[in-house]
């Protein structure tokens, strides 16, 4: 019998398509920001056989803070303090400069949790699908390889992880010639 998702779940769906309703991704269609975050989860859930619903949860909130104006007091109010934890270590300070975030990405990779490692590598995995397949409005080619160049060094810092997310990454840094 199919399972069926919980109602925190559905929540927190919810919430993250509300709190991205106005966002858009940087690809030339303009693709609303939620699918994004339901793209993370999916590959967490069907690609990666993840079961532990605090992820996958975590997952549809990972840009919440971020991107939007949510806190995490209100993630850990709605959603509890284990989701809360998860998406903390997965939001870069954005106090920080972007080279200084960037390079913190790669450092921090390192020493994340298991959990929170999962949510890293179905993100990278899902922004470097999209950047095969388009270049966002914008940038040339040269910044498009700089990220691949640079997302190689945050998933080398990931690895251990998952196999079947591991080996989606590597197919990709194949084709552009980075292993
Ligand atoms: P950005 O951080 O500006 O953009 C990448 C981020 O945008 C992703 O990590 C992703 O984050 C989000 N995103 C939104 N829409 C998409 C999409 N359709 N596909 C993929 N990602 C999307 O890029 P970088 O700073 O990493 O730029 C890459 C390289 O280019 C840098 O390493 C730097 O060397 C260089 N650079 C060049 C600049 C220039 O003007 N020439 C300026 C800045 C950097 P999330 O999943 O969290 O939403
Ligand atoms: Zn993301």
């Amino acid at each position: 019998m199919a399972t069926c998702p919980s109602r925190k779940f559905m929540e927190c769906l919810q919430y993250a398509a509300f709190k991205h309703r106005e966002q858009r991704r940087k690809d030339p269609k303009e693709t609303p920001y939620v699918n994004h975050v339901i793209n993370v989860s999916t590959i967490l859930s069907v690609e990666a056989g993840i079961t532990d619903e605090a992820v996958l949860m975590a997952a549809l909130l990972h840009d919440v803070v971020e991107d939007t104006d949510a806190t995490f007091e209100d993630v850990e109010k709605l959603f509890g303090p284990d989701v809360c934890g998860l998406v903390r270590e997965v939001t870069d300070d954005k106090s920080l400069e972007k080279q200084e975030r960037k390079r913190l990405q790669i450092v921090n990779a390192a020493t994340s949790s298991c959990r929170a490692k999962l949510i890293k590598l179905a993100d990278k995995l899902d922004n470097l699908r999209d950047l095969q397949i388009n270049t966002p409005t914008g940038w040339t080619d040269e910044r498009r390889e700089q990220y691949f160049i640079w997302a190689k060094q945050v998933v080398d810092n990931l690895r251990g992880t998952n196999a079947k997310l591991e080996l989606s990454l590597d197919d990709i840094f194949r084709q552009r010639g980075l292993l």
